[in-house]
């Protein structure tokens, strides 16, 4: 025979017969009192409550024998044996500073019976003070606990040896066993209830029924879901960061790209720069001609006047050329921003010769202009095409300055290439272009002049391929050099008609 649940004193040891065994437990009565008074400094009552049943009254001739040594501090206040009405009745009329010991009740006054824990609970329900009790399996139905009697460890040694006896383990050999400690036990539901503090209770104390908190159960969803987030606004605000300062960076390259083909323009100019004065001292010299005969002629006695209008009227004539002059230099000087719209390159070709007419004059260069008729127009910005034509130009007629008079041509020519392109060429009679200098035309700062910023073609090369062309080199036959500008042709039905051919 196995048994299972008998009580054993403090420091009984079970009789041990050949043929029985088992596990009892001990029970803390005056431990579980004490805790209460701990819990509870100004504890002034106990109210015990207790059944009719065997097991009822056995636990309260336990009680009654440990309440001796508390005679004379704590009053007690004797609920037991009523019938469960009145029971409940008187529990939810105790004064404060008590509380209720709950002993067991299997069986009311009134001869009913009960499950122990399931009346324990509407006794709890009911009362207006704390409830302890001190048997583990009825933690949970409404005390606050309890120094505890291990039923369920109990039970679980005397299966344990149940069942070496069922494997043929002979009973004399097995011991019996108590399980003799009584842990402190708490229900976290009625500290919380009554107001207990958690640190209050002795060390080593175990509390059950713990209501997690959405923090605690879902702590870890919260706090990977929050990394991820900071996480994931950390790389987009690097992102955007970067972002800005690549931005940041295009705009700033492309203000100096604008202030290098400006820097290139003015540069351009400077080199051409005194011939310009002259084509400016030319007219001026003649305005003053013209009026100092105007004037002398008015002197006269009798002043032909049809010479005098006439004398004026080249003087506005020779006006309007000196400040289309000046209008031409300006506007390439001029810091603009690019303008796009249809503009002729027969056009660009014959104002760009105008502005450098004088210059090449100077140096012995023949400047031949070769334009085709209709022309398509291109889309694009007048002065930074200019600027190229200007370019090649200057750089043929520099080309060709060392041959002999004779030989010192430049020949400008346009041409449209199909339907798609139209081409803008400068072919010069120079000394040409060697190889290794052929791969490094187009390179920045490239240049074998002393003077020069080799700056011209390099920029040309950038701004034709901004307007969708391109600009190519070839060696011209039998001598020199061709640059060849092309640039797409604005498609008839796009054509804008304002615009001359
Ligand atoms: P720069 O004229 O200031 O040197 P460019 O970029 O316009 O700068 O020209 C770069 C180089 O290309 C020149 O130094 C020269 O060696 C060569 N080059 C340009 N055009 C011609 C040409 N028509 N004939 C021979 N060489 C040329």
């Amino acid at each position: 025979m196995v048994y299972c649940g008998g009580v054993a004193h403090r420091n009984q040891r079970l009789e041990h017969k050949s043929d029985v065994t088992g596990a009892a437990v001990t029970l803390d009565m005056a431990g579980t009192i004490e805790l209460a008074r701990m819990l509870q400094p100004d504890l002034k009552r106990i109210a015990v409550v207790a059944g009719t049943g065997l097991v009822d009254r056995y636990m309260l001739s336990l009680f009654q024998d440990v309440f001796k040594d508390y005679e004379g501090k704590l009053e007690l206040i004797d609920l037991a044996g009523l019938p469960l009405d009145n029971l409940l009745e008187r529990v939810s009329r105790l004064p404060a500073s008590t509380v209720i010991l709950y002993l067991a009740l299997q069986r009311d006054g009134a001869g009913r019976i009960f499950s122990s824990s399931a009346t324990m609970k509407m006794v709890s329900q009911k009362a207006r003070v704390p409830l302890f009790n001190f048997i583990d399996t009825a933690l949970g139905y409404g005390s606050v606990g309890g120094r505890m009697t291990q039923i369920y460890a109990m039970s679980r040694k005397a299966a344990e040896i149940a069942l070496r006896v069922l494997s043929g383990e002979s009973i004399a050999s097995i011991e019996p066993t108590v399980i003799r400690d009584n842990p402190a036990m708490f229900d976290w539901r009625e500290l919380k209830r009554w107001g207990i503090d958690e640190n209050a209770l002795p060390s080593g104390s175990i509390i059950r029924f713990r209501e997690a908190s959405l923090w605690d159960v879902y702590r870890w969803w919260v706090i990977g879901t929050f990394s991820f987030i900071c996480l994931q606004t950390l790389l987009i605000s690097l992102l955007v960061n970067n972002l800005i300062k690549r931005k940041r960076a295009e705009q700033e390259a492309s203000r100096m790209r604008g202030e290098l083909v400006h820097v290139a323009r003015v540069s351009t100019v400077g080199q051409i720069g005194h011939n310009l004065a002259h084509e400016i001292n030319q007219p001026l010299a003649a305005i003053r001609m013209n009026a100092e005969a105007a004037r002398h002629m008015l002197g006269g006695v009798a002043p032909d006047l049809a010479q005098v209008r006439e004398a004026l009227d080249d003087i506005v004539a020779d006006n309007k050329r000196a400040e289309g002059v000046v209008q031409r230099i300006r506007s390439l000087v001029k810091r603009t921003t690019p303008v796009h719209d249809q503009v002729d390159l027969n056009r660009i070709a014959a104002e760009t010769i105008h502005m450098i007419e004088a210059d090449a004059g100077s140096k012995g260069v023949t400047v031949n202009l070769d334009l085709a008729n209709d022309l398509p127009p291109v889309h694009g910005d007048q002065v930074q095409l200019e600027q190229v034509a200007l370019n090649l130009i200057v750089n043929a007629v520099e080309a060709v300055s060392q041959n002999q008079i004779p030989s010192r041509i430049v020949t400008v020519k346009t041409n449209r290439e199909g339907e798609e392109s139209v081409i803008l060429c400068v072919s010069d009679t120079g000394a040409g272009v060697d190889q290794i200098t052929a791969d490094r035309l187009f390179e920045p700062f490239f240049t074998t002049k002393p003077q020069g910023m080799g700056l011209g073609l390099s920029i040309s090369r950038a701004i034709a391929e901004a307007h969708g062309g391109s600009l190519s080199f070839a060696s011209s036959l039998p001598r020199g050099a061709t640059f060849c500008l092309r640039l797409p042709a604005v498609q008839p039905e796009t054509r804008n008609t304002q615009q001359e051919g």
